[in-house]
C-alpha cells in the first residue's frame, strides 16, 4: 500500500534534501508536486488542498529556509502534516464496558464485512482473551448467516444458532439475550450489507442500533474503491453514529487515497485495515507508522517489534537504552544486521528499514540477500572500535582501509554509513514522537 505515493514523494523530497540552501520558490514548487503526487494517489481534492496549504504556509516560513537543514525541515512538516490528517494517534476499540459490549459491523454487500467481522472476533479471542459470540443479522443475502457459522467454527468463535425466519432486531434481541446469560464480553453483530446506500437499509440499522445500544459501530468500506469509499462512509456516518472506519482490501490497493481522506471527510479514526482474505490479515492503524512508511522513513517500530521476538532478553534491553539516548552506533548496526540474517533475510524488512531497499537495489548483483548482509558486517568488522563508535570520523582514507579489509568498494561502504545515518534519524525521530515508551513496553 501507498507504494506509488511513497515513490513520488521520495523523489520530490530527495531532490529538495540534495541541496544546501532552498528558496520559497524551491518550496512552493516541491509542495506544487506533492499536490499533484496526493491527488493521483486519489486524494479527495478537498483534503489535498487544506493538506497542502497548512504544509506550504509552515514549510516557506524563515526558519526553515534558514535552517542548515532546509530540506529535511520540509520532509518533517510534511510528515508531522501527514500524522495529523491521518488522525494523530491509533484509535482502540472500546470494549471497557460492562458486558457484553456490543459491536455493531455495517456497510455495503461485498465490502469484507462478514470476513471483517470473523477477523476482529478471532483478534479479540486470542490477543484481548475475550469471550465473543457472533450473530448474523443478513436475512438478505441467503448464505449469510451460514457463511458467520462456518467462519466461526473455523475461527473457533461462537455464533448464535440460526433460527430460519427471524428479523433482525429479534435476532439482535437473542444475541444480546444470549450473551448476557452465558457471560460473553463481547456481541459482535453482522446487519446486512446492499448494494447501494438506501432507505430501507438504513432503516434497518437504525432499528437494529436503537435495540443493541452498540458500543462501537464499525463501517467497512473497500479501500480499493478509492473516492467512493469515502462517499459511501460519508453517508453512513450521517445516518448512524459511527465510531470508526474498517477498510478492506488494503493489500490491493497501492494508491491509499481513501486511506488518506477518511479522517479529513468524515471525522472517524480507521481503526482496522484488512490486508488479506485470510483470517488473520486484519492490521490496527497507526497513523505515525503509516506517515513513516509513505515518507520512506522506515517503520521502525515494527522492526523492533519483530527483532523483539527474536533477540535476547538483554540485547533488546541495551539497544532500548541506547536509543532512548538518541544513541545508535555501528556495532548496534552491526547486531541488527545479524539478527536480520536470523529473522529471514532483506526482503521481509526492506520496507521497514530506511535507506536498506536502496542500498540493496545498489548491490543487487551482489547474490542473495545473506551474502549483502554478511558484506555489510564485514564492512562494519573492518573497522576499528573506534570508528564503531563514532562513524563521523571515517575520512577517505579510513574509508579506503574497510572497503579492502571487507572486500568491498568505498562506495560500499559510503552506502553503509548512509543506512547508519538514516536509521539513526529515524531512531531519533521515533524518540521524540514518544515512542519510545512503547518500545520499551514491548521489550521489557
Ligand atoms: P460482505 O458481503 O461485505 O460480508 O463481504 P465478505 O466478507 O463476504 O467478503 C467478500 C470477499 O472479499 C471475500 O472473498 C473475502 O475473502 C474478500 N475480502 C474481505 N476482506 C479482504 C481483504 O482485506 N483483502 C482481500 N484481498 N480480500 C478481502
Amino acid at each position: 500500500m501507498f507504494e506509488s505515493l511513497s515513490d513520488r514523494l521520495g523523489g520530490v523530497f530527495d531532490r529538495l534534501r540534495g541541496r544546501g540552501a532552498l528558496s520559497e520558490a524551491d518550496v512552493r514548487e516541491a509542495m506544487r508536486e506533492v499536490r499533484v503526487a496526493l491527488l493521483e494517489a486519489d486524494v479527495a481534492l478537498p483534503v489535498a488542498r487544506s493538506f497542502v496549504d497548512k504544509v506550504t504556509e509552515q514549510a516557506v516560513g524563515q526558519q526553515v529556509i534558514r535552517s542548515v537543514t532546509p530540506g529535511q525541515q520540509v520532509v518533517k512538516i510534511v510528515h508531522d502534516g501527514l500524522v495529523e490528517m491521518l488522525g494523530s494517534d491509533a484509535v482502540d476499540l472500546n470494549l471497557d464496558v460492562t458486558p457484553p459490549a456490543v459491536v455493531m459491523m455495517v456497510g455495503l454487500q461485498g465490502s469484507g464485512k462478514t470476513t471483517t467481522t470473523a477477523k476482529i472476533a478471532k483478534r479479540l479471542t486470542e490477543k484481548g482473551r475475550k469471550k465473543v459470540m457472533m450473530a448474523s443479522l443478513d436475512v438478505a443475502r441467503p448464505a449469510a448467516q451460514e457463511q458467520l457459522r462456518v467462519l466461526g467454527e473455523q475461527t473457533g468463535v461462537a455464533t448464535l444458532p440460526i433460527v430460519v425466519g427471524q428479523q433482525p432486531v429479534d435476532i439482535a434481541r437473542r444475541a444480546l439475550q444470549a450473551a448476557k446469560l452465558q457471560g460473553f464480553d463481547v456481541v459482535m453483530l453482522d446487519t446486512a450489507g446492499r448494494l447501494h446506500v438506501d432507505a430501507q437499509l438504513m432503516e434497518e440499522m437504525k432499528a437494529v442500533a436503537r435495540v443493541a445500544e452498540p458500543d462501537e459501530t464499525l463501517l467497512v468500506v473497500d479501500a480499493l474503491t478509492g473516492q467512493d469509499a469515502v462517499n459511501v462512509a460519508r453517508s453512513f456516518s450521517d445516518q448512524v453514529e459511527l465510531s470508526g472506519v474498517v477498510l478492506t482490501r488494503m493489500d490491493g490497493d497501492a494508491r491509499g487515497g481513501a486511506a488518506l481522506s477518511m479522517r479529513a471527510v468524515t471525522g472517524r479514526p480507521i481503526k482496522f485495515v484488512g490486508v488479506g482474505e485470510k483470517l488473520d490479515a486484519l492490521d490496527t492503524f497507526d497513523p505515525r507508522r503509516v506517515a513513516g512508511r509513505i515518507l520512506g522513513m522506515g517503520d521502525v517500530v515494527s522492526l523492533v517489534e519483530k527483532a523483539a521476538e527474536t533477540m535476547e532478553q538483554d540485547a533488546a534491553e541495551r539497544l532500548a537504552a541506547k536509543m532512548s539516548k538518541g544513541q545508535f552506533d555501528m556495532e548496534d548496526l552491526r547486531s541488527q544486521l545479524r539478527q536480520m540474517r536470523n529473522m529471514g533475510g532483506i526482503g521481509a524488512l526492506a520496507s521497514m528499514i530506511p535507506g536498506l531497499a536502496k542500498a540493496k537495489a545498489a548491490m543487487a548483483n551482489n547474490g542473495p540477500d545473506d551474502r549483502l548482509l554478511l558484506r555489510m558486517e564485514a564492512m562494519v568488522g573492518s573497522m576499528t572500535p573506534k570508528e564503531r563508535a563514532k562513524p563521523d570520523i571515517l575520512n577517505a582514507k579510513r574509508k579506503i582501509r574497510i572497503a579492502k579489509g571487507s572486500g568491498t568498494t568505498v562506495q560500499d561502504v559510503n552506502r553503509l554509513l548512509k543506512m547508519h545515518q538514516e536509521m539513526s534519524t529515524a531512531m531519533k525521530k521515533l524518540r521524540k514522537m514518544g515512542g519510545m515508551k512503547a518500545l520499551m513496553g514491548l521489550m521489557g
